[in-house]
């Protein structure tokens, strides 16, 4: 990928990242840490490798994707928000009383796909589209993020054991595999061994990466819709709260507040990057 188009991905990167800090506010407790973790992720997807527009939203041809860590929405909307989906002052009503953008992804809000927060889901979700998209003949893409923490779940591995009989190649699953999930490090808390190992055991084709990196993303995700005869899994090596320094690889700000003091230390952290 050349320069120019990693620096533009790299610029949306850090967008979505000011933009969590906006849905966040001060004094409001949300989810930092998982959001940043994911930030590179998210903006390769919208803006590079999946086909969406914000003026098609009902385009049965669109590609799909579903935030099944739900609680890491704050970075969904500050794509939804960069790409048109809805205004920008909007991120800072998040989570208010009437709000369009709510804690969690609800289908209420223009550009989500699906209601998630009960960890798990996502994923089976994905499977019901992406078949639902091999009987109507459709070529679009499903894409569901999953956590590392969320990976204990057990619906998750039906669904992998789903997508993989039904050899869904049009189904890629990204783990955001940060290391710590909300009550601290996922190896203490759960742990679950090769997570490759165990799509691989499931029938998948997966890769592994740099979840920081958009050009590792962005190849990663073009080699993904290339396989055929599989569904495929991208495991990302990410840290969480990435971008604030104060917020790295700690559960600390897994469901945080900020003050005003550190809400411009984390704007200037994300500026710095
Ligand atoms: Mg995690």
């Amino acid at each position: 990928m050349d320069k120019d188009r990693q620096d533009f991905l790299r610029e949306k990167a850090r967008k979505v990242r000011l933009g969590i800090i906006d849905a966040l506010g001060i004094g409001n407790r949300g989810h930092l840490g998982g959001s940043m973790s994911c930030a590179d992720i998210v903006a390769v997807l919208y803006f590079y490798k999946m086909r969406h527009s914000p003026e098609k939203r009902g385009d049965p041809d669109r590609d799909r994707f579903i935030m099944s860590k739900g609680h890491s929405v704050l970075a969904q909307y500050a794509a939804l928000a960069e790409a048109g989906y809805f205004g920008k002052e909007l991120l800072a009503a998040t989570k208010s009383l009437g709000s369009l953008l709510q804690g969690h992804p609800e289908r209420h809000t223009p550009g989500i796909e699906a209601n998630t927060g009960s960890l798990g889901q996502g994923l089976s979700v994905g499977v019901g589209m992406a078949l639902a998209g091999r009987m109507d003949k459709r070529d679009y893409r499903v894409y569901v993020l999953v956590g590392d923490g969320e990976l204990a779940e057990g619906q998750i591995w039906e669904a992998a054991m789903a997508a993989g009989h039904y050899a869904l190649s049009n189904l890629t699953v990204i783990v955001d595999m940060n290391g710590v999930q909300a009550m601290g490090r996922t190896r203490d808390r759960y742990a679950i061994g090769s997570i490759p190992g165990r799509f691989a055991a499931f029938g998948w084709k997966t890769f592994e990466i740099d979840g920081h990196d958009v050009a590792d993303i962005a190849e990663t995700l073009d080699k993904a819709a290339d396989v055929r005869g599989c569904p495929t899994a991208i495991v990302a090596r990410t840290v969480k709260g990435k971008g604030v320094y104060f917020a790295e690889n700690t559960h600390t700000y897994h469901n945080n507040l900020l003050t005003a003091e550190d809400r411009e230390k984390a704007i200037a952290s994300v500026t710095a990057m």
